[in-house]
């Protein structure tokens, strides 16, 4: 009965998908059903059947910041593909599907300045947005002004201000609140003249630089597994404690960036989680610091 229901109702929906496809660390066991969703009608209509079948469903966009179990997840994921963009003068009003790429690529070549940090970070404006994704000192939440979201609670979408938000390191509202989805946002930008363009082209040049020499881009990852600490960075504590190349089973601490863990081909979520809580424990018995993931959790 629900089967046929999410066959009729969303043409083009699948059985027992393997997230390990879908997730920028190739981790992770089978949806029961997954949707990918092009355009906002389709997302609402995926989030409203899912509610109403009540299904549990997990919105995915890039897949670059969470750890899928290996049993998988026992609901929908609903892919969020909707990627309009709209731009006017220093303003980009964008959806939520368009990927943090995409959107750095297209305030570049406009000549709008604030998001040069973003480049080389995978995954979509509405992930981004949740995790108030930043880099170099910067973030999403800086150029955020307005969020349009679908409430689950009153079934309705409501747009949310600036402030509204809570954007602070790598947190917002939507991270405390998962009745809030996120469909669109609207982006300012500064306007540079072409001279300060080729400045800032070149910043973002450099920060992919910095990236490659700095991370493990080769292998398989969530990025950062843990949120920094004030004022120091985990990755630098995990190394102090001496964890840099530990290794279970295909999983292992990166040598080059010892806060990204690394699928050395084959990895399972219970190796991460093994060595994730190996990291905190390590870090809070000899520094006394508790380290908190920055990575999301499905279906454990
Ligand atoms: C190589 C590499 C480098 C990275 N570098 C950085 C970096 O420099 N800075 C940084 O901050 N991050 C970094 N990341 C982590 C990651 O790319 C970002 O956090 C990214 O913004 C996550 O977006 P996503 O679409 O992939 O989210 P997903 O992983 O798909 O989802 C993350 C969470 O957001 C939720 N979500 C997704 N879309 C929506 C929506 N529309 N509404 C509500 N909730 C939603 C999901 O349900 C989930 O809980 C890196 C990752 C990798 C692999």
């Amino acid at each position: 009965m629900q089967t046929e229901r999410l066959e009729k109702e969303l043409p083009g929906f699948k059985k027992n998908i393997a997230l390990s496809d879908y997730t920028t660390f190739k981790i992770g066991g089978p949806a029961k059903y997954f949707y990918t969703a092009k355009n906002q009608e389709e997302f609402l209509k995926a989030i409203s059947l899912a509610k109403e079948l009540k299904l549990p469903f997990f919105v995915l966009g890039g897949g670059s910041n969470i750890l899928v179990s290996d049993d998988g997840f026992n609901g929908i994921v609903i892919r969020n593909q909707c990627s309009n963009f709209n731009i006017k003068d220093n303003r980009i009003l964008v959806e939520a599907g368009v990927r943090l790429e995409t959107l750095v690529s297209i305030s570049m070549e406009n000549q709008l300045a604030g998001l040069e940090w973003g480049a080389g970070i995978p995954g979509t404006v509405g992930g981004a947005i949740r995790g108030n994704a930043g880099a170099f000192g910067e973030a999403i939440g800086d150029i955020v002004q307005e969020v349009e979201i679908f409430n689950l609670k009153t079934e309705a979408k409501e747009k949310l201000s600036k402030s509204d938000c809570q954007f602070f390191y790598k947190e917002s509202i939507f991270k405390k609140d998962n009745n809030l989805i996120i469909l669109s946002a609207q982006m300012e930008f500064l306007k540079n003249n072409p001279e300060e363009a080729e400045i800032n082209k070149q910043k973002m040049i450099n920060y992919s630089i910095n990236r490659q020499k700095t991370q493990p881009l080769k292998f398989p990852s969530a990025g950062c597994v843990f949120k920094n600490p004030p004022d120091v960075s985990a990755g630098h504590l995990i190394d102090q404690c001496g964890l840099r190349g530990k290794t279970i089973n295909n999983v292992q601490i990166s040598e080059k960036h010892a806060n990204f863990f690394i699928n050395l081909g084959q990895g399972r979520a219970a190796d991460v989680r093994e060595l994730i809580e190996i990291a905190k424990k390590t870090v809070k018995d000899k520094l006394n610091i508790q380290l908190e993931e920055e990575i999301q959790y499905l279906g454990f």
